[in-house]
């Protein structure tokens, strides 16, 4: 079966520090969760309760009033004790509410209920999506709700795109969830090709993972629409849209195919999607993975949103020596985290702390290697836009803004830089980012 790769460029990414991919149990049930009304791009929910109330697992506690918000959900029974804020990595303040968990859980060691959506219209999924506060599980947490908005808007013919794509090993946690929550998984990918009005499935999954891949179109049997597996490749940025859908195109283009505008959602999101439609239960928990040097016992787990990230450590016994890093989702793109109290999100996939600092961004100059230019996926001589970034205005070349525009700080270059120079957060500040999803 023929593999769809980056046209150019990509690393290959390993770490020993990843736990392996085998489902390591549940994280205990924090007694304080910890619930944002904000995300990080500062999209508000507004809170429905007060303080002193009591609410049940799973109870609508907050609406998201404007696109890009979502609604928010208790992800246990308890009390509202008060509502906080605090300073995140990067400066911006979030809100959040703590409930102190207290009376019975309504979902958890419950008979699941199994609803039909046979008979269910595409509007109806959709609002239900926005209800539930589905949001994409793998990217940067937008809700689901909207991208359906937003991509109806594009051109037809539509396919799902169902990115099991695992180019970086801090993945590990999603591909689990694929492997334990497969069904989950194949009927989220239905209700969503149903609701987007798709006419065809794709499975994109690396190709190493190729069992992973019959396994999935196996589950599908007959369907309508048909669904194909299609073997890309696994250097990193492979999962990123811009890289799968070039690889993509060219499948189409042998197939003799037309795919359309693409809506691409990764497996947490699509079982997520099953969990609203078939259960009528919001994002409670999410499968993380959690390693890194400093971590005693790497594992996967099963955490619930809003346990403190130190009580997640504790699961994995705790650290052996002084953590120098610690951040959420991989170390390649990853957000840093400078309080252990800060909750797990519903898109935190992983959870890393190191006993070594950050490789230190020297001011050394450029010598001209070219490696960078060898590993950037789109093309781009990032040595040179690195120069460019660093001159004032006036002298920018014309040239520069609608290259650096293009860069999609995918980090490659940062890593194989001999000269440690901050390559992608210098190119990408310069202009507007546009983030890896
Ligand atoms: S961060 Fe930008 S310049 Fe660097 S490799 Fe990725 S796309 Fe290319
Ligand atoms: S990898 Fe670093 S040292 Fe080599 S050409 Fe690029 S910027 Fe210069």
């Amino acid at each position: 079966m023929k593999v769809y790769s980056l046209s150019r460029g990509g690393i290959s990414y390993e770490d020993p520090t990843v736990p392996s991919r085998v489902f390591s149990g549940t994280c205990f049930l924090p007694v304080f969760s910890i619930i944002p009304l904000a995300d990080d791009y500062n999209n508000r929910s507004y809170p429905l309760v007060s303080a002193g109330e009591m609410v049940k697992e799973g109870m609508l506690i907050a609406r998201g009033k404007s696109p890009g918000a979502a609604n928010i959900h208790a992800t246990v029974p308890g009390r509202i004790v008060k509502f906080i804020s605090w300073k995140m990595a990067g400066g911006q303040n979030i809100e959040a509410l703590v409930i102190r968990l207290e009376g019975s859980f309504e979902k958890l060691g419950k008979y699941q209920e199994n609803l039909s959506w046979d008979s269910m219209l595409p509007y109806d999924l959709h609002r239900m999506i926005g209800d539930y506060g589905i949001v994409e599980m793998e990217g940067r947490g937008f809700p689901v709700y909207d991208l359906i908005s937003s991509f109806r808007k594009e051109a037809e013919p539509y396919t799902l795109v169902v990115r099991c794509v695992f180019d970086d090993p801090w993945l590990a946690a999603d591909y689990v969830l694929c492997r334990e929550r497969l069904k989950a998984v194949i009927e989220g990918s239905r209700i969503m090709a149903r609701i987007i009005r798709a006419t065809r499935i794709i499975f994109a999954v690396s190709h190493h993972e190729k069992k992973l891949g019959d396994d999935l179109l196996a589950e599908t049997g007959n369907w309508d629409p048909p669904s194909s597996l299609v073997l890309v490749g696994s250097k990193y940025p492979q999962r990123n849209r811009r890289e799968l859908e070039q690889a993509l195109t060219h499948y189409a283009k042998k197939e003799e195919i037309e795919l359309g505008s693409m809506m691409i959602l990764g497996p947490a999101t699509l079982a997520a999607v099953h969990d609203a439609i078939r259960m009528r239960k919001p994002i409670l928990d999410r499968y993380i993975a959690v390693g890194g040097s400093a971590v005693k016992k790497p594992k996967i787990l099963k955490v619930r949103i809003g346990t403190r990230v130190g009580e997640v450590f504790d699961e994995c016994e705790g650290f052996i020596g002084n953590p120098k890093r610690i951040a959420v989702g991989s170390p390649l793109s990853g957000r840093a985290i400078v309080n252990l109290d800060e909750p797990i999100l519903k898109n935190s996939n992983a959870l890393f702390a190191y006993l070594e600092k950050q490789k230190k961004w020297v001011n050394c100059t450029c010598i001209s290697c070219g490696e960078c230019r060898n590993v950037c996926p789109v093309g781009l001589e990032p040595d040179e836009l690195y120069k460019q970034s660093r001159l004032t205005d006036k002298n920018i070349t014309e040239n520069f803004a609608s290259r650096a525009e293009e860069c999609h700080g995918c980090s490659c270059c940062d890593v194989v830089c001999p000269s440690m120079l901050p390559l992608s957060s210098t190119i990408t500040a310069s202009v507007n980012p546009k983030p890896l999803n």
